[in-house]
C-alpha cells in the first residue's frame, strides 16, 4: 500500500526538502502552504519524475483555525486517509530584545508555529490511518531546548511545540498514532530572510563561518524516523550542525 503523507509549509526549505525525498520513496503527497503557484511548480516538478505517485496540493494559512477545518475536511475522498503528518510550518520573525520587540512579530510566530500546529493537528488526526502505521512528526528546535539571546519569543513558541509533542505522546501513542519531534540546529533555508523580514544580507550573515543543514539532511532524517518498525518510537531527536556550538 502506498502511503500518504500530509506536509505543512511545503513551498520552501524543509516543507519542500520532505516532499522531494518522500516522492522518491514513493509516498503520496498532500501538501500545503500559503504560496500555491510554489506547491503547484514543486507538484509538476516530482509528477514528471516519479509518475506513480499522487500529489495533491492546496493553498492554506494555518493561523486561520476556520479555514484548516474547511480545507483539511473538505479534502477529496482519496486524500482522506493519511499515514505521516510532517507539522512543519512555521516562522521566526525579529530578533531583539523583549523590550524592544514588535508585537506583530510576536503574534505571527505564536499564531503560525504554536496555534497552526493546534489547528492542522486537530483536523487532520481524526484522517490518520490507526491500522497502518500513523505518524505525527512536529518541527521543533533547538530554540525548543535553550534561550539563546533575542531569541525570546521564537524560543517560547518551540518550547511549546516540544510540551505538545510530549502531551501529543501521551494522547496519541496508545491510539497508535506514533509522536515524533525533530529538532535542527541552523538549516539554510528561507527562514533567516523571513526572520530579517527580507533582508538577503542579514541572512547571510547568519551561516557565516558555519556549514549549515540543509533541507534535505532533515528530510533523511525524518524517513528514517517514520520507517522505524512498530514497536519503534523516536521521541525526539536533536539534529545539529558539527560546526554549530
Ligand atoms: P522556510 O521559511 O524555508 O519554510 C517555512 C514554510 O512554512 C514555508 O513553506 C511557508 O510557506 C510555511 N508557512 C509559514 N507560515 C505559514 C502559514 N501561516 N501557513 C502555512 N504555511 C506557512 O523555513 P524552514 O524550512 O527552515 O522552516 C520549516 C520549519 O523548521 C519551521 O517550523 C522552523 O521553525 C523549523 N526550523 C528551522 C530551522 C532553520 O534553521 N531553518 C531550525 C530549526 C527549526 P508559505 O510562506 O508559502 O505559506
Amino acid at each position: 500500500m502506498r502511503k500518504t503523507v500530509f506536509i505543512t509549509g511545503a513551498s520552501s526549505g524543509i516543507g519542500q526538502a520532505c516532499a522531494e525525498v518522500l516522492a522518491k520513496e514513493g509516498y503520496n503527497l498532500l501538501l500545503c502552504a500559503r504560496r500555491l503557484n510554489r506547491l503547484d511548480e514543486l507538484k509538476e516538478k516530482l509528477s514528471s519524475t516519479y509518475p506513480d505517485i499522487k500529489i495533491h496540493t492546496f493553498e492554506l494559512d494555518v493561523r486561520d483555525s476556520e479555514q484548516v477545518q474547511n480545507q483539511i475536511d473538505g479534502l477529496p475522498y482519496e486524500w482522506k486517509k493519511i499515514h505521516v503528518l510532517i507539522n512543519n510550518a512555521g516562522l521566526s520573525q525579529g530578533l531583539d530584545p523583549i523590550q524592544d520587540g514588535d508585537i506583530g512579530d510576536w503574534d505571527r510566530m505564536i499564531d503560525t508555529n504554536v496555534k497552526g500546529l493546534l489547528y492542522v493537528s486537530k483536523a487532520a488526526i481524526p484522517l490518520m490511518d490507526t491500522e497502518n502505521g500513523a505518524h505525527i512528526v512536529n518541527l521543533g528546535s533547538i530554540a525548543g531546548k535553550e534561550v539563546y539571546p533575542n531569541g525570546n519569543v521564537y524560543c517560547a513558541t518551540k518550547h511549546a511545540v516540544d510540551a505538545l509533542t510530549k502531551a501529543m505522546r501521551i494522547d496519541l501513542l496508545s491510539k497508535g498514532i506514533k509522536v515524533s519531534s525533530i529538532d535542527p540546529g541552523m538549516v539554510e533555508t528561507e527562514f533567516s530572510e523571513v526572520r530579517f523580514h527580507g533582508d538577503k544580507e542579514r541572512a547571510k550573515n547568519v551561516y557565516a563561518g558555519v556549514q549549515p543543514l540543509t533541507g534535505t539532511d532533515i528530510a533523511e532524517t525524518i524517513l528514517f524516523v517514520i520507517t522505524r518498525p512498530a514497536h519503534v518510537n523516536i521521541n525526539d531527536l536533536l539534529i545539529m550542525p558539527t560546526a554549530q556550538a
